[in-house]
């Protein structure tokens, strides 16, 4: 890692926004990172692009290097990107005996996997687990995952000589209904490399199992072929999810990355060593950390975000005491909203504001309404922001237009900072900042 970045060293801290010079300086050393940790030289590319337009122009955080506040960035639009939507580690198995699919590689950790998985839906959901061994290629495959499943004790379906696969994921769904299984898994066999064979056999057993998980095994510790397996079974099979084994090696496990940005689909479990018990949910934030590998920038920044923020929610207080409060002032609190877990409870923790807090949830006011909000703040100028009783109606419409929005939704913010600014006004002549101020912590 460069010393640029390193910046212990660096007494040349600056102020101000982000300048492409910074962007581009701190990025080159980014993608160094990025292609180490063997994420695919193409989606390297793409992140380190977006990551370019998002960071240049944004502000610099106090006792911080432009390198490292393009690190901190970088960071946060991994976790970002690694997270997607969705609960990472929950799968879709309701309606018994729901089918799981497991697809990849030879080696790459499906059998494994499979009882790892099994064993953990035993143990965590209670389900009641069948596993089938669909691997006609490989000798003593079928006997290795009957072997696991008496390990785990979890029932495997009996082996039967010379059937084929399609065969016995018909086997596996009529045994699955009648044994009263909640969920069955189809460990299928993979090829050393992807071959057309391999393909029609997984697509006729999905055909038949219709399964409502699709699970890419991936070895994490691949790096470009990782990306070509994760094209090809998506565009032919058609996957729910992906596990990435081996994360327990010595790779930075770049992998997830170029899953997450081929696929699209979420990461749903690391694979994390050979024993049964090593099967974690995916967690973007460790994955983020050691992909980049720039932990301790990430926290330096974390740290003087943490103190700044404290002096502005000092300052806030101030000036809320003093019967202040524009649009600048709402954005900050609807950001504190979004971090500390949304409106409702924050307004839980105000004394008072209980009722508030009801009517709020009532009025559908969810998480997604605070970032459209923050949205529109952002799209407003800053006379406007300072000075919100310039917000007229054509101003309205550029705005709205400005955040891709309705005009209602602004006037819906007004009418909030309107009522807001009231409260805060109410407060701060009762000299009572206090109070908010515990509630901002
Ligand atoms: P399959 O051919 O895809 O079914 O792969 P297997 O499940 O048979 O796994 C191949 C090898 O990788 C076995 O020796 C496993 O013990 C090992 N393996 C699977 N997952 C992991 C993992 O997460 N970490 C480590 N260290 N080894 C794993
Ligand atoms: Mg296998």
């Amino acid at each position: 890692l460069s010393e640029r970045l390193s910046g212990v060293f660096d007494r040349l801290t600056k102020q101000g926004a982000l300048n492409d010079e910074d962007v581009k300086t701190a990025l080159r050393e980014v993608r160094v990172a990025l292609l180490e940790a063997d994420v695919s030289l193409p989606v390297a590319r793409d992140f380190v692009k977006a990551v370019q337009d998002k960071a240049t122009g944004q502000s610099v955080t106090k006792s911080v290097t432009p390198g490292q506040q393009v690190v901190k960035i970088v960071h946060d639009e991994l976790v970002h990107v690694l997270a997607g939507e969705g609960e990472p580690g929950k799968l879709k198995i309701d309606n018994a005996p729901a089918p799981i699919l497991m697809v990849g590689l030879q080696g790459s950790g499906k059998t494994t996997t499979t009882a790892k998985l099994a064993k953990r839906l035993k143990e965590r959901e209670g389900k009641k687990v069948l596993m089938a061994s669909l691997d006609v290629n490989r000798p003593a495959a079928m006997e290795q995952l009957q072997i696991l499943g008496v390990q785990i004790g979890v029932d495997t379906l009996p082996i039967v000589k010379g059937e084929q696969p399609v065969a016995i994921a018909k086997r596996a769904k009529m045994q699955a209904a009648l044994g009263g299984y909640d969920v069955y898994m189809l460990d299928t066999a993979g090829r050393l490399s992807i071959d057309e064979e391999l393909m029609q056999q997984v697509a006729a057993v999905r055909d038949v199992a219709n399964p409502r998980e699709t699970l890419l095994v991936v070895d994490g510790l691949t790096g470009q072929d990782a990306v070509h397996t994760a094209e090809n079974f998506d565009a032919r099979i058609g996957i729910t999810g992906v596990v990435l084994t081996r994360m327990d090696g010595d790779g930075r496990g770049g992998a997830a990355l170029s899953m997450r940005a081929v696929t699209g689909k979420p990461i749903k479990f690391v694979g994390l060593g050979e024993k049964m018990d090593a099967l974690e949910t995916f967690e973007p934030e460790r994955v983020a950390g050691r992909i980049l590998g720039m932990g301790d920038i990430v926290a330096l920044v974390e740290r003087a975000q943490e103190t700044m923020e404290a002096e502005q929610a000092e300052r806030m207080m101030k000036r809320f005491q003093k019967g202040q409060f524009n649009m600048n002032d709402l954005k900050m609190q609807l950001e504190q909203m979004q971090k500390m877990g949304g409106m409702e409870s924050v307004m839980g923790m105000m004394p008072g504001m209980g009722k508030m807090s009801k009517q709020v949830k009532d009025a559908g006011f969810d998480d997604k309404i605070i970032a459209r909000q923050i949205a529109l703040v952002q799209s407003m100028t800053k006379k406007e922001r300072a000075n919100p009783a310039l917000l007229q109606a054509s101003r309205k419409k550029r705005i709205a237009s400005g955040a891709g929005l309705e005009v209602s939704e602004l006037n819906k913010l007004i009418k909030m900072h309107r009522q807001m600014a009231d409260m805060m006004k109410k407060m701060g002549k009762m000299g009572k900042g206090g109070m908010l101020k515990q509630a901002m912590k």
